[in-house]
């Protein structure tokens, strides 16, 4: 386990138990996302003061003014992304400190992941090197205009919340794929589900969510 946090991954597996059987019971249904969360140590991926904190149902900041999505969250938006259905490759808007990266990684063949802070970018690809993840591919850049060199994609999540999708990466979606983002309107958030048919898009509106938001250019 890691050796950054002394103590704490003897307990971790217990811990990450508890957590999914908290998860299970707040809803979320996708066994494979269970099972994923189950196994991707969260402590890894925390500042070490807050590593004790790690499997608590809450979003903890990642420096920079932004903040690590809670454990609900990025089951829930994993779930939407997948529908129960295998995923091969996936692109991810906001890598942040690399969590959420990790989870998709377990899932997919392979992840993209788009951020906009460099030193973001090397924590995470530190986190995701120490949790033993090798097929997730991190580009330092703004997000907005996706990674049309790799699409199509069969998921895109974005986690930093936008008053639209991008256009750009709608257009990097898979007929039958799925981009899963926080829609802000109105000072109130929404997790929003916007599936690509062989007709267009169909936009389903879901739960309420607090996310920081999408910005413009690279920090
Ligand atoms: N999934 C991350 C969430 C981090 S918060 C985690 O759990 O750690 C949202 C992230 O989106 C921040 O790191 C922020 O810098 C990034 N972000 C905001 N706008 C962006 C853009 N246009 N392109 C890429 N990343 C962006």
């Amino acid at each position: 386990m890691s050796s950054r946090h002394p103590g704490i991954g003897m307990t971790s597996q217990r811990t990450r138990l508890r957590m999914v059987e908290r998860l299970r019971s707040q809803g979320i249904r996708d066994e494979t996302v269970l099972a994923v969360m189950g196994e991707v140590p969260r402590h890894i991926f925390v500042d070490e003061a807050l590593a004790s904190r790690a499997y608590e149902d809450i979003s903890l900041p990642l420096g920079f003014g932004q903040s690590i999505s809670s454990p609900h969250t990025v089951a829930r938006m994993t779930e939407l992304a997948r529908a129960g259905q295998p995923l091969r490759k996936i692109l991810e808007i906001g890598t942040g400190c690399g969590y959420q990266t990790a989870i998709l990684a377990k899932l997919a063949k392979q992840v993209y992941s788009m951020e906009r802070i460099a030193a973001l970018i090397r924590k995470a690809r530190k986190n995701l090197r120490e949790a033993g993840i090798a097929n997730a591919h991190l580009r330092h850049g703004d997000g907005q205009v996706g990674m049309p060199e790799v699409a199509p994609f069969d998921a895109i999540i974005m986690t930093a919340a936008a008053t639209q999708a991008p256009g750009a990466l709608l257009e990097q979606l898979n007929v039958g794929g799925r981009m899963v983002l926080p829609m802000a309107s109105n000072n109130d958030q929404h997790l929003c589900v916007i599936e690509r048919t062989d007709k267009g898009y169909i936009e389903r509106r879901m739960d309420p969510v607090k996310f920081v938001p999408l910005l413009p250019g690279v920090g």
